[in-house]
């Protein structure tokens, strides 16, 4: 036996998990398999009674009844198999459905940095391509093995049972094709692992670039795309061609070790014919077994590598499983409801830890309902600031407060319902216009998300469309404008009612119309709450209560804004005279 990578107990325990659920399959799946283990066994029999017969001086009746047994035996084998294929499946699929919902389920509770540092594609190979090694594993991997294990002793003894000759050499025979596989499998798999593992780095490298069609073509990045393209497939095709050679290898050996199994059960029962030890009969059923030992044996092979490949799968799987989300729910008292104040006490971050801080020693504080005007030169840290009010990061030092309630301190998604975010690029999803408001929230009612698009201005939009709030969007935003996609990205913030609203307000791309509905819109979200406004353009500054200058993660400079633009000292008023553009960029 190979060394297993990973212990027995968690083989046990996976398998325990998820076929416990399924055991009345399980049983009728057990009772299947024995009952065509016997009806495989007996068959040879009855041949060998069927040529003994006609040999001597049978009747014809008797011959009829045997040949009428063998058919029938035959007949109902095939039936169990076929039950027992379909009962196999189904409990497989169930099972490894089962746990890609688990998996699917714990990629999405993972954080940035888990997705930063995974591409998509890799995720899906994991959810789908390993688990899909899994299913046969799941299916029928146990029962198979042991039935099949079975089968090889049940011949054995009824080989015994014709002289101990026949019964040695054919268990001295079993020993050593079962070795002589196993030795050459030792060869074979290393690479299957490698295969898997470059497939899902294709696959990563795909996703991502159908992605991002639209960017590369317009870039002109397409020949790098499709150099490293080629690059990864002339890398996929040695792997992949020494795979498979491993695997035709194990083919041969097989082929050559059963044809051994062959002679040898002839050589001994020609030699006990001589002898008269044996009829012709039992010379029939004899090659008849040996034949029937290929089928186990090779069976056996095989579910011992579909255990290695399950075996890489679920290293992978388990590593995924044990990634804990590093940031996670705190235990404490949740954030009030209302206007929330904001507070930063000495908050540093940096994406990568030694990297020199994204944002450096951050201080500031706002009072329920206050509005805070954030601007700063692109890179300068302001999506940053609003990722971590979110906590989709937590910072290396310092704290975050909202409402005087530590964030850390709260449920993730109690939180994140407190506090809204309309980020730079938003993200439509594939499914109606409720849906995508809602996020499938069925507990909001038609009539709110009407009130909420009234108020936002957008009631002739709503009106415009097809089906009303049936209207499918595709995917990537396709049907709506930039302008009606943010219009978008305000209802569903509004729908969920937070205490602090921020909005990462996208490079300006509007026409003016979309632009004015747009500050009206702005105005209604933020009156009775709290909000930070990432701002762009100084229109969208002048409603802001106080400002801060973000510059390379530092306040450059934090105030009250009016008293900051009746100072000539300061840089905002230097950024009211000339231009956004000209201090910021
Ligand atoms: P813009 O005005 O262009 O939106 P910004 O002020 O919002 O810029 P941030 O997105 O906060 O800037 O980025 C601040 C810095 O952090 C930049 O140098 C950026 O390269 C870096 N950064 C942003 N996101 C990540 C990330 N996921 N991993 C590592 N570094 C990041
Ligand atoms: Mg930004």
């Amino acid at each position: 036996m190979p060394a297993f990578k990973i212990p027995l107990r968690q083989y046990v325990g996976l398998l325990r998990g998820y076929l416990s659920a399924q055991r009345s399959s399980i049983v009728w799946l057990s009772v299947l398999l024995a009952a065509g283990l016997v009806m495989q066994l007996v068959n040879p029999q009855l041949i060998r009674y069927f040529i003994d017969s006609a040999q001597g001086a049978a009747s014809d009746r008797a011959l009829w009844i045997a040949a009428a047994l063998f058919i029938g035996v035959s007949l109902v084998q095939q039936g169990v198999a076929i039950a027992a294929a379909y009962i196999s499946e189904n409990v497989g699929w169930i099972a490894t459905n089962k746990l890609r919902g688990d998996v699917a389920e714990h990629c999405l509770r993972l954080d940035m940095t888990f997705h930063k540092s995974h591409t998509t594609g890799a995720i899906i190979e994991r959810v789908d391509g390993d688990i899909n090694a899994l299913a046969n594993f799941f299916s029928n991997f146990i029962i198979t093995l042991v039935s099949n294990l079975l089968l090889v002793v049940g011949i054995v003894i009824l080989l015994f049972r014709e002289g101990w000759l026949i019964g040695a050499g054919m268990s001295v025979f079993v020993v050593l094709a079962i070795w002589a596989i196993q030795y050459i499998r030792k060869f074979a798999i290393p690479h299957w692992g490698k295969l898997r593992q470059m497939s899902a780095d294709f696959y990563g490298f795909l996703g991502e670039h159908l992605e991002g069609t639209e960017d590369t073509r317009a870039n002109g990045a397409s020949d790098f795309v499709m150099h490293k393209f080629h690059t990864l497939l002339r890398q996929w095709l040695p792997i992949r061609v020494r795979a498979f050679l491993g695997w035709a290898a194990m083919w041969i050996t097989t082929l050559v070790v059963f044809t051994l199994g062959n002679a040898i059960a002839f050589a001994l029962s020609a030699y006990l014919f001589k002898q008269g030890a044996i009829s012709i009969g039992t010379v029939y059923m004899i090659f008849y077994y040996t034949e029937l030992m290929a089928k186990p044996i090779e069976k056996i092979r095989t579910q011992m590598e579909d255990l290695q490949k399950a075996d890489a799968s679920i290293v992978r799987i388990r590593q995924l499983l044990d990634t804990k989300p590093a940031i996670r729910d705190g235990a404490g008292a949740p954030i009030p409801e209302g206007p929330l104040s904001v507070t930063f006490d000495g908050v540093s971050f940096s994406y990568e830890s030694g990297d020199r801080p994204t944002l450096d020693r951050i201080d500031f504080r706002l009072e329920p309902g206050q509005s805070l005007g954030l601007l700063g030169r692109t890179g300068s840290g302001k999506t940053t600031l609003a990722r971590l009010l979110l906590r989709f990061y937590d910072p290396q030092y310092g704290d975050i407060s909202l409402g005087g309630v530590p964030i850390r301190n709260d449920k993730l998604t109690h939180l994140r319902k407190r506090v809204g975010l309309v980020t730079q690029n938003i993200e439509i999803f594939q499914g109606t216009v409720r849906d995508n408001l809602t996020f499938y929230d069925s507990a909001v009612t038609d009539e709110r998300i009407g009130l909420v698009l009234a108020e936002l201005g957008l009631e002739d939009w709503l009106r415009s469309l097809p089906h009303g709030l049936d209207t499918r969007l595709d995917s990537g935003g396709g049907g709506l404008s930039a302008g009606e996609a943010q219009l978008l990205a305000f209802a569903r913030v509004f729908l969920t009612d937070p205490g602090l609203v921020i909005l990462d307000e996208a490079s300006s791309r509007l026409d003016p119309a979309t632009e004015q509905r747009l500050e009206a819109a702005i105005t209604k979200l933020l009156s009775d709450r709290t909000c930070i406004i990432i701002a762009h353009r100084l229109a969208t500054v002048q409603r802001a209560d106080r400002i801060l200058i973000l510059d390379n993660g530092q306040v450059a400079e934090y105030g009250n804004r009016q008293a900051l633009a009746d100072d000539p000292e300061s840089r905002f008023s230097r950024i009211l005279a000339t231009g956004m553009e000209e201090v910021l960029a």
